[in-house]
C-alpha cells in the first residue's frame, strides 16, 4: 500500500487547528488501523461493518464522506480505510484541482479498489464537480473534445474506486454531490480522555517520558482536536528537555502551556480576543459573523470552521439568527463582570 501526504500551510497560532509547518512528522503519530485509531467510536462502527460487509463481497467500499472541524483525524482515517481494504490511496484537494484536466488524470491513473481522497471538496470547482457524478456512479467518464460542431466526446470507463471526500462544511456541498456519497461520517471533537490516550501514544512513539497527569494536561487544553494534541506534546517536550530534565509532568505541562498563553481551558489568544470584543463591543452580542471577523481583523470563514466548533461546544458562545452571543461561562472565565445578558433575543 503507498499513501502520500502533503500537508498545507495555515497561520501560525499555536492551537490553530489547521496544519502548520512544525506539524510535518504527523505522518509518524498517524494511526494505520481502526484499532490504533483513538475515539470517534460511532464512526468506526460504522465503518468497521461497511468495511467487513465489501471485504466479504469482495467490492471496493462505497463513497465515504467524512465531516467535521479540522485537526480531528479525517486524513488519518481515510488513510486507515485504505490500510484496513489493503489497497492504494492517492491524495488531492478540493482547490488543488485547477482544472477538469487535473480531476481526469487522477481518475484515469486510479487502479481498481483505490482510494480517492479529496480533502476540502466543498471547494472544488462546481464545474468540475461534474465529471464526478458518473464516474462515482457509473465508474465512467465522458470527455469533450474540441468546440462546436465539430466537439467529440469519448467514453472512458474508470476502474472500481471509492471517493473518499473529506470537508469542514458538509452544508456547502451540492445536493448531487452529497447524495453520491453511500456513507457519511462525521467527526466529533474528542474527549480530554481520548486525547490522553492519543497524547501518551504519541509520547511513546517520540520517546518522550510523560506522566498521566502530563498527558491528561495537555489533553484538557487542546480544543478536542489531536492535531493539537500531538502539537503541544512537542512544544512542552521541548520546555520539559530544556527546563525540568525531560519529564512531562502536570506541573511542566501547565508550566509549558501558560507561558505558550493556552489556558486551563485550551483557549488561545484568538480565542480571547473574540470572545472579549463580543463582551466590549457588542454587550455580549448578537453580532453577526461578518461584523465580528472585521471588528478582530479575522476571516469570517477561520473563526466559523477553526475557532467556534470548541466555543460553542464548551458553553462560551451560542449561535443565534440575529448572530454570535457569549454566555455566562465567557464572561466568567475571562474575569468580567456578568450584568445580565443586555438585550434579549427574541
Ligand atoms: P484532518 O484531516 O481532519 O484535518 P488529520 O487526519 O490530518 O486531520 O489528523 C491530524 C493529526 O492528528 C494526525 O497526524 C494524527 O497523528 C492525529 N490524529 C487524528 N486522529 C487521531 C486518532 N483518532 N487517534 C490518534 N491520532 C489521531
Amino acid at each position: 500500500m503507498s499513501i502520500s501526504f502533503s500537508e498545507d500551510n495555515g497561520d501560525e497560532i499555536i492551537t490553530t487547528t489547521a496544519s502548520i509547518p512544525e506539524d510535518t512528522g504527523e505522518g509518524s503519530l498517524r494511526p494505520k488501523t481502526l484499532q490504533e485509531y483513538i475515539g470517534q467510536e460511532k464512526a468506526k462502527g460504522n465503518l468497521e461493518i461497511f468495511i467487513n460487509a465489501a471485504k466479504m463481497r469482495q467490492e471496493p467500499l462505497d463513497h465515504v464522506l467524512l465531516h467535521g472541524p479540522p485537526g480531528l483525524g479525517k486524513t488519518t482515517l481515510a488513510a486507515v480505510i485504505a490500510n484496513e481494504m489493503g489497497v492504494n490511496m492517492r491524495i488531492t484537494s478540493g482547490p488543488a484541482i485547477e482544472k477538469p484536466g487535473d480531476l481526469v488524470a487522477m481518475l484515469t491513473n486510479l487502479n481498481e479498489g483505490d482510494i480517492l481522497f479529496v480533502d476540502e471538496i466543498h471547494r472544488l470547482n462546481r464545474a468540475y464537480e461534474e465529471i464526478l457524478y458518473p464516474a462515482m456512479e457509473d465508474y465512467a467518464i465522458d470527455i469533450i473534445l474540441g468546440k462546436g460542431p465539430s466537439a467529440n466526446s469519448i467514453h472512458l470507463d474508470l476502474p472500481h474506486f471509492t471517493l473518499i471526500g473529506a470537508t469542514t462544511r458538509s452544508g456547502q456541498l451540492t445536493a448531487p454531490l452529497r447524495d453520491r456519497f453511500g456513507v457519511t461520517l462525521r467527526l466529533e471533537l474528542y474527549t480530554a480522555e481520548e486525547l490522553q490516550r492519543i497524547v501518551t501514544r504519541s509520547a511513546g512513539i517520540l520517546g518522550v517520558a510523560i506522566e498521566p497527569q502530563g498527558a491528561y494536561e495537555i489533553a484538557s487544553r487542546s480544543r478536542g482536536t489531536p492535531r493539537i494534541a500531538n502539537r503541544l506534546l512537542r512544544r512542552v517536550r521541548d520546555y520539559a528537555m530544556v527546563k525540568a530534565g525531560g519529564v512531562i509532568t502536570r506541573a511542566v505541562a501547565d508550566e509549558a502551556l501558560s507561558s505558550l498563553e493556552v489556558d486551563k481551558l485550551g483557549l488561545d489568544a484568538l480565542d480571547r480576543r473574540m470572545l472579549r470584543s463580543i463582551i466590549e463591543f457588542y454587550n455580549g452580542g448578537p453580532v453577526g459573523l461578518e461584523t465580528l471577523a472585521a471588528t478582530i481583523n479575522e476571516e469570517a470563514v477561520t473563526l466559523e470552521d477553526v475557532y467556534e466548533p470548541y466555543l460553542l461546544q464548551h458553553g462560551f458562545l451560542t449561535r443565534t439568527p440575529r448572530g454570535r452571543c457569549v454566555t455566562r461561562r465567557a464572561y466568567e472565565h475571562l474575569g468580567i463582570e456578568y450584568m445580565g445578558q443586555q438585550q434579549m433575543d427574541f
